[in-house]
């Protein structure tokens, strides 16, 4: 009796993990050459983090600078970029980067993608540049997805992509030299593997993984605001077949948030605490009452490091009706939401005096007085001698006292893997995996950005990567 015939499962010439930021340039790039492309997306839609991302991007030398007269070049990029790095960023990553980003740049720009009016900028969030390279849309990341997005679906359209939605790859697949030969995936249907001649990982971070996130980044306690498929999938299949993760010593929280959902570590939220759009009413005392940092100081990176140096990266900050009723809300909430919140939400802490608040806080009742105390006259003298605050309009001595319990929190994941300049996946033995690559955070935010927020050194390298894979993956 005649067996029937099994067709082999196609080999890809690429397996994209992921069709976000770097994902879906690498896509589109490889399949404009010609590869047989399959990508697995686990979301529903593509997009990734861009749904969620600022969008700021840096670069180089790209048209839009030589338009406006501005010289720039990619050695300046990477002097300025670990000046404000303190030197941490990798440096085989970083001259990638910067030797590239200007081409991602202007290729953006041909598909249509259009920086907003009075960019490029020289800072805006982060610490600046010494020169304008610093751009974004007119849509935060959203501007990106809408000029990568007709692209895409042209292509998949035209067969060139075989693009898979929820269908989130488990495992990477080796034959017994090690060499990786395609993946294993949980699909609507079950569970499948997927064969090709090249893997690339580019399946974002971790920080919506609370327990990968504390096995990675120990220190620090997780608060964020990031995509739910940040799960460090990519980092966990690369680690299982011996990639070793680095970076997680290079975090830098960003200032300042509260969990909304006091039992979620991934449901949090930003407060206003930017002196540049708001002004700073209110005192910051660590966790036994006492000030530590200028409040108001107008570096960005003074702010988050002197938080990073708490215990939790924890902080309350303290104000009175005066305060409350005169000042912006730190949350984007209206006035009525934003009051009725103290009493109900546990970091939202209200006191009829400041023994009592201190009760709530758990900080010594004579320390966190005296801080107070110290805080006024420094008001009444308008000079705030210790720690040189600025903004000092308002003594705290109004009842009810109220105050907030902040934290660091991330948008981004420190730690990632290791490439080799040309994206290879280093292995355990300190040598390419063959046939895996990755682009995107999944290289860590250590990685391309050291321990400090250098502009748009996640996204640019995120997209410049994908590009370039696209690009220079050649086996096929
Ligand atoms: C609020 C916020 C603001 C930010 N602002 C900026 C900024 O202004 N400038 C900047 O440089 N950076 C910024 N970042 C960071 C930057 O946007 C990200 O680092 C970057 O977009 C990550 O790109 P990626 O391709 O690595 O990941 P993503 O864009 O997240 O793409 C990964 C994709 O892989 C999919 N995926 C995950 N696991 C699997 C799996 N197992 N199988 C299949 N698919 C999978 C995901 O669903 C996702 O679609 C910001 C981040 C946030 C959250």
């Amino acid at each position: 009796m005649a067996r029937a015939k099994v067709n082999p499962p196609p080999l890809w010439d690429i397996i994209v993990i992921g069709a976000g930021s770097a994902g879906l340039p690498l896509a589109i790039r490889a399949a404009e050459r010609g590869a047989k492309v399959l990508q697995l997306e686990a979301d529903y839609r593509v997009g990734g983090t861009l749904y969620w991302s600022s969008g700021q991007i840096s670069a180089a030398g790209t048209r839009l600078q030589k338009s406006q007269g501005i010289q720039d070049s990619p050695n300046d990029h990477y002097r300025d970029a670990q000046r404000i790095a303190h030197g941490q960023i990798d440096p085989i990553v970083l001259r990638l980067m910067v030797d590239n980003a200007a081409n991602t740049i202007d290729w953006l720009m041909d598909l249509g993608f259009q920086p907003a009016v009075g960019t490029p900028v020289a800072g805006e969030a982060h610490e600046a540049y010494s020169t304008r390279r610093y751009l974004w849309g007119n849509n935060k990341a959203i501007s990106i997805l809408e000029t990568l997005k007709p692209i895409h679906d042209r292509l998949i359209a035209q067969g060139k992509i075989h693009l898979l939605l929820q269908h989130r790859m488990q495992k990477i697949i080796t034959d017994e030299r090690g060499v990786v030969t395609g993946v294993r995936a949980n699909t609507p249907s079950g569970s499948q593997e997927f064969l090709g001649k090249n893997v690339v990982l580019a399946s974002g971070g971790y920080a919506a993984n609370p327990s990968l996130w504390t096995q990675l980044t120990p220190k620090v306690p997780l608060c964020s605001y990031v995509n739910p498929y940040s799960q460090g999938d990519g980092l966990i299949a690369a680690r299982a077949i011996g990639a070793p993760l680095d970076g997680s010593d290079k975090f830098l929280c960003t200032f300042a948030g509260v969990l909304d959902n006091p039992k979620d570590p991934c449901s949090g939220i930003f407060l206003t605490l930017s002196p540049g759009t708001r002004k700073i009413w209110e005192i910051f005392v660590d966790t036994k009452g006492r000030r530590f940092m200028q409040e108001d100081h107008p570096s960005i990176d003074y702010r988050e490091r002197s938080l990073l140096r708490q215990p939790g990266t924890a902080m309350n900050i303290i104000f009175d009706e005066g305060i409350l009723q005169n000042s912006g809300t730190m949350t984007l909430d209206s006035r009525s939401v934003y009051r009725a919140e103290f009493g109900r939400h546990p970091a939202f802490i209200k006191a009829k005096t400041i023994s009592e608040l201190a009760r709530k806080l758990s900080v010594p009742i004579a320390t966190l007085c005296n801080s107070i105390k110290q805080y006024n006259s420094a008001v009444d003298s308008g000079i705030d001698r210790k720690y040189n605050k600025d903004f000092l309009i308002r003594r705290i001595e109004k009842p009810p006292f109220y105050a907030i319990k902040a934290q660091g929190i991330t948008v981004l994941s420190p730690a990632g893997l290791k490439v080799d300049k040309k994206l290879r996946v280093i292995g355990k033995n300190g040598k390419p995996i063959i046939n895996l690559y990755a682009a995107g955070e999944i290289l860590g935010f250590g990685r391309t950005s050291g321990n400090a927020f250098v502009g748009g050194l996640s996204l640019t390298p995120a997209l410049t990567f994908g590009k370039i894979l696209g690009e220079r993956l050649l086996k096929w």
